[in-house]
């Protein structure tokens, strides 16, 4: 068999520990495999690489196709983007896939359950794209971006991870109730592709209850499939249910790069102590074996994993407390030693290889049969009343093709009043809709309406309020009619 070929990259903090680990397993089954050694992330930060991520890291990466990474440190709150998500940005890394399972001889209050449960989080759309705005000096927003292509890859993915995985059913969790058009967008798509895997049962949940029943009754859950932020947040706290970070691996799956690599970052505390568990980054490996076709190797190693638990001679730290935890590098060894042998409590499931869904290269263009513009919602700088904001407005506007509708303020309706009084910030977003009713708005009219405002008022940020085929594009304020 040709040796397949994956970008290794040690990253780190902890990450050359763990990667080691995983490695020295695979090379210990003699797998197919030749490593190229890359780097990313502080390391590549320190070396001058803006975005963390070397050209030469990169070309590797489209070349091999398959990636083994160790976490990257990102700094927090300042300076440079994560590297992390630049990767699976780049790599267009669309599908999370973050498995849990019970282990023999981890104690967590959930003993005994029979908690086995793989997330599905969708990794390129919604607010963790991080597109960030300061709309005047008291605000700032994000935009929570969501496509209808992206909700069908994903959501073709959680039941293609279903059927791979041999499992019943798939639970779309999202915020539909409240986000009608962003997280909706899930829901319906995921309802419409529902019927095409008649062998898997579909349901969805309001996501603040599946945490609710996460916490409550966990065995419920098969497949679950989130947005990217929901899915980020709860499938740490799935994490959590079999014995935290050090348990949690995931593959980041795209249509040319997959990137495997331990849920958890770098923790720094513990870099170069070699106490850290390699569990995580070694299901990672166990993962990626599996994307490579390597299904007995994959089978093998998991197996290892698991018997090295079951016999519980070398448990790490964060099982058995920081006095009693193995060195990293002896678990690794006792890991190497089982190779062969099977745990009696717990083993790899039947793997199927994951049949990646067929994703369009072309744009995907969703064609309105008709479309209008009602109007427009204006973001304003402002630090007096909302009425006196209106007045002002509505001058501004004088007899023009767009008159005021309404003031809000975080989402709130202030103007006309409702009677509601609510905490003001310095961002107003003021409505205006077409003055002649069922008119659509055209761009002179906005044009028309900024420039006879710019000399009064700051407007930070602008959005068209679409109509397509009849339908409104855009939510209402709360209080809003
Ligand atoms: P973290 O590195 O995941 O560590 C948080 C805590 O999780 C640790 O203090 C430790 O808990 C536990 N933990 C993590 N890995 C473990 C392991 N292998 N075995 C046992 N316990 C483990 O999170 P952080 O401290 O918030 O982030 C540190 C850096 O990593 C940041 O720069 C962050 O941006 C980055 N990060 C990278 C990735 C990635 O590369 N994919 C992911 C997340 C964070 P105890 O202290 O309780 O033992």
């Amino acid at each position: 068999m040709s040796k397949k070929r994956v970008t290794f990259i040690p990253g780190d903090g902890i990450g050359p520990e763990v990667s080691a680990s995983s490695r020295k397993v695979i090379e210990a089954m003699n797998v197919p495999i030749q490593w190229e050694d890359h780097i990313a992330g502080e390391a590549a930060f320190v070396k001058g690489y803006e975005t963390g991520v070397p050209t030469e890291t990169l070309e590797s990466m489209k070349s091999t196709r398959c990636v083994l990474k160790g976490p990257l440190g990102t700094p927090v709150g300042y300076g440079n983007k994560s590297a992390n998500v630049t990767l699976r940005k780049l790599a267009e890394t669309y599908a999370n896939i973050r498995p849990v399972r019970e282990w023999p001889n981890v104690p967590t209050p959930f003993k005994g359950r029979g908690i086995d449960i793989t997330v599905v989080r969708e990794n390129i759309e919604d607010l963790y794209a991080g597109v960030e705005h300061q709309q005047s000096p008291g605000v700032f927003h994000a935009l929570k971006m969501i496509s209808e292509k992206g909700c069908e890859k994903i959501a073709r993915f959680a039941f293609e991870t279903a059927r791979a995985e041999g499992r019943k059913k798939v639970t779309c969790a999202s915020k539909s109730n409240i986000m009608k058009m962003t997280e909706g967008t899930l829901k319906r798509v995921f309802e419409r592709v529902a019927p095409e895997y008649p062998d898997i049962v579909a349901e969805h949940m309001i996501v603040d209850n599946c945490a609710h029943q996460l916490a409550k009754k966990p065995e419920q859950f098969d497949v679950i499939l989130f947005t990217n932020m929901n899915g980020d947040v709860l499938s740490d706290l799935t994490s959590g249910l079999i014995g935290g970070l050090g348990f949690a691996p995931s593959a980041n799956i795209g249509k040319d790069i997959a990137i495997f690599e331990a849920v958890h970052g770098s923790a720094p505390k513990y870099a170069g102590k070699n106490n850290i568990n390699p569990t995580a980054h070694m299901m990672s490996a166990v993962m990626m074996l599996r994307y490579l076709g390597f299904l007995t190797e994959a089978d093998k190693m998991e197996n290892a994993i698991y018997a090295t638990y079951e016999q519980g001679k070398f448990l790490p730290r964060d099982v058995v407390g920081d006095a009693k935890g193995c060195k990293t590098t002896d678990f690794t060894d006792a890991v190497i030693k089982n190779l062969g042998n099977k745990a009696s409590s717990i083993q790899a499931r039947n793997f199927k290889q994951i049949k990646v869904p067929e994703i369009r290269a072309d744009i995907d263009y969703v064609k309105a049969k008709s479309r209008s513009v009602a109007g427009i919602d204006l973001f304003v700088e402002w630090n007096k009343s909302a009425e006196e904001l209106a007045k002002s407005l509505e001058n501004v506007a004088g007899n023009g093709a767009l008159k005021l509708k309404g003031i809000s303020n975080r989402g709130t309706q202030v103007w006309p009043s409702t009677g509601a009084q609510p905490d003001l910030v310095d961002c107003f977003s003021c409505r205006f809709v077409a003055r002649n009713d069922n008119a659509s708005v055209s761009d002179s009219d906005v044009v028309d309406l900024l420039q006879k405002l710019n000399t009064k008022h700051t407007w930070t940020h602008i959005e068209k309020l679409n109509v397509f085929d009849g339908k409104i594009g855009y939510s209402k304020a709360q209080g809003e009619s």
